[in-house]
């Protein structure tokens, strides 16, 4: 492939840069990135990866716009409110950059059809952007068994975290194992999350995309990336590949995917116990 003169000016600050050159920008053009969920982190993520030039975009949420979003969902605008997240979201994406293909999948992602929509374009990397620990735990263990590579992005409050897996590496439930009780953890519409937050999380998480695409620089795997945004700080957690993990470990229980419910919390028993 051979860039355009409009796309040597347009992509100019990439080619600049000796990791990423008139090569590293056909590598993007020729990408294809597979976000899932278009809300507070598939937002920002969005608008790099269309900046970039990522050539194919896939877009998956099945959620409308609410009022109640734009204080983070960057993407959506006032009068997108009540359109699909994913309609919005590709109108954007294309007054950004016309040289990207965008994928709209207005549904949620489930057992029954995460592992058509990965494998419909074969996506190069996953973005979970999800609010939600049933999905987040699909996206991975659909991930490790189609073999691709992820990442994962979560906030609260004013925190965030984020990890990266590529095949061989630390999955997230080599860290979480399953999803919490319901109630444990407090989701953002219960908790409240700073939308700044959405934009630093979901930002890393286009980086690690476009490093991955160019196969350069330190992924965030076999490590967890936590930020405090009140202290203003990143803190770098190492971790380790299970070999007792019930997706990537020896004595796998999860061979085929299924959808997790979070099991109720049983805050008597547990009152009891302590
Ligand atoms: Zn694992």
């Amino acid at each position: 492939m051979q860039l355009a003169e409009n796309q040597i000016d347009r992509y100019n600050r990439h080619i600049l840069l000796k990791e990423v050159g008139g090569k590293g920008q056909e590598k993007f053009l020729n990408a294809k990135v597979l976000i899932i969920g278009v809300g507070g982190l598939g937002a920002p993520a969005a608008f790099y990866l269309a900046s970039a030039g990522i050539g194919t975009l896939g877009i998956v949420d099945g959620d409308k716009v609410e009022l109640s979003n734009l204080q983070r969902q960057i993407i959506h605008f006032t009068p997108d409110i009540y359109r699909t997240k994913v309609s919005s979201a590709e109108e954007k994406i294309k007054k950004l950059n016309p040289d990207v293909h965008v994928i709209t999948y207005n549904e949620r992602v489930t057992a029954h059809n995460i592992s058509d929509i990965i494998n419909h374009r074969d996506y190069d990397f996953i973005i979970e952007g999800t609010d939600n620990f049933p999905a987040k735990f699909l996206i991975n263990d659909a991930s490790f068994l189609l073999n691709k590579a992820y990442s994962h992005g979560g906030i609260l409050k004013f925190q965030g975290q984020t990890l990266t897996y590529v095949p061989g590496t630390a999955c997230y439930r080599c860290i979480f194992h399953s999803p919490p009780p319901k109630g444990v953890v407090p989701s953002c519409s219960e908790a409240g999350v700073l939308g700044a937050i959405a934009g630093t999380l979901g930002t890393i998480q286009a980086t690690e995309a476009l490093k991955y695409v160019l196969g350069t620089g330190k992924l965030i795997t076999n490590r967890i990336l936590h930020f405090n945004a009140l202290e203003m700080e990143f803190r770098s957690i190492p971790v380790t590949k299970k070999p007792e993990c019930p997706v990537c470990g020896k004595e796998p229980e999860i061979s085929e995917l299924k959808d997790y419910m979070q099991p109720e919390c049983d805050l008597r028993q547990r009152s009891v116990k302590e």
